[in-house]
């Protein structure tokens, strides 16, 4: 059987290039060589507070920009993990086998539940939910950026624990998942401050029109030991020249070091090659979104057809799980 990979992206706001280089792209690069299962998030989403009417035109944003970053619905099933109610009954299932310190100790929860008056249980829960999204469709392979490694590491623990209570010893039911991690595994905010997240409002969108990615741009943090101008700049501690490593050729780079360590360019000079670079890559995309936006019904289309798909293998691994816990005394749907 061709192995599954699962990932998913939260509704909360644009899909950036850190979404994009750091995981999407990983998708899209593999999504015929696995079976493919990938989801919008939106119950992750709503651990924050947030706006109803927000998160519907989010949730249709986000399948349109996957779409056009390339996700191909013939190949690949992409769904909203609202429409497949099997996420939430396995993550209540997982709660109740996971410990409450393992999960008080996830670093995004620490750093989240610091920006919010309240914290809820649901976003220290989130871990949990992740590993029935991921363990639900027995996916074996999770492509994501580096902040999610610790997640995972928490979802193959759930998988152990399940596996070592309820499943006989010598066949073990859910895989352990892998994280699969792209070369730019980490893009940092253009403040240079925190990574690139769209909860702290220092993306560039890979929608955004070019005018206002190179507002974005122009101002980003460089070097910070380069004040003047006439300053030779040490390329490996800029987040710009990271972000050459990711839409330039390697011959581009290579002068971009160059002329950064010799002053030859200022920082200026060095954003508009950059800002070139990111309009190849970006320009087909905004194009292609164009296209899905002129065919009404595609999306709906699509989510309906991927929620089906996803709910037929969620509905399969539900009824062993339950089977092997003893929910099964009631009648099964
Ligand atoms: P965000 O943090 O922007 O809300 P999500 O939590 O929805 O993003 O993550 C979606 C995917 O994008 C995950 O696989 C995550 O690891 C990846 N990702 C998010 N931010 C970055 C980043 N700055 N660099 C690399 N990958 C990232």
């Amino acid at each position: 059987m061709t192995p599954r990979v699962f990932s998913g992206i939260q509704p909360s706001g644009d899909l950036h290039i850190g979404n994009y280089l750091g995981a999407v792209q990983n998708w899209v690069a593999i999504q015929r060589q696995y079976a493919s299962v990938f989801c919008i998030v939106d119950y992750h989403a709503i651990t924050v507070p947030y706006e109803p009417a927000d998160l519907r035109t989010r949730t249709r944003e986000m399948a349109i920009s996957l779409l056009a970053a390339g996700i191909d619905p013939e190949v690949a099933t992409l769904f909203v993990q609202s429409a497949v109610p099997e996420h939430t009954e396995l993550a209540w299932i997982f709660n109740t086998i996971t410990p409450l310190g393992e999960l008080e100790r996830q670093t995004q929860f620490k750093e989240k539940a610091q920006r919010q008056e309240s914290v809820s249980a649901g976003l220290l829960n989130y871990p949990v939910l992740q590993a029935a999204d991921i363990l639900l469709y027995r996916a074996e392979v999770v492509p994501v950026g580096e902040d999610q490694v610790q997640h995972l590491e928490l979802s193959r623990e759930v998988a152990r624990r399940w596996n070592a209570r309820f499943a006989p010893p010598d066949a073990p039911f859910f895989q352990e998942p892998q994280p699969l991690l792209t070369p730019t595994r980490r893009i940092m905010g253009l403040d240079g401050q925190a990574k690139m997240s769209k909860s702290l409002g220092n993306t560039v969108g890979l929608l955004e029109p070019p005018d206002d990615v190179w507002a974005k741009l122009r101002p980003a943090v460089t070097d910070p030991k380069r004040i003047r101008r006439t300053d030779p700049g040490t390329p490996e501690v800029c987040n710009i020249y990271h972000l050459h490593r990711a839409f330039n050729p390697e011959q581009t780079v290579e002068h971009v070091a160059v002329q950064c360590r010799a002053a030859g360019w200022g920082c200026l000079d060095c954003k508009r090659v950059l800002f070139e670079g990111m309009e190849r890559t970006l320009v087909p995309i905004r194009e292609r979104a164009a296209e899905i936006r002129a065919s009404p019904g595609r999306i709906e289309e699509v989510l309906r057809g991927g929620a089906a798909a996803a709910r037929a293998i969620a509905r399969e691994t539900l009824r062993s799980v339950k089977h092997m816990m003893g929910l099964d005394a009631g009648l099964l749907s």
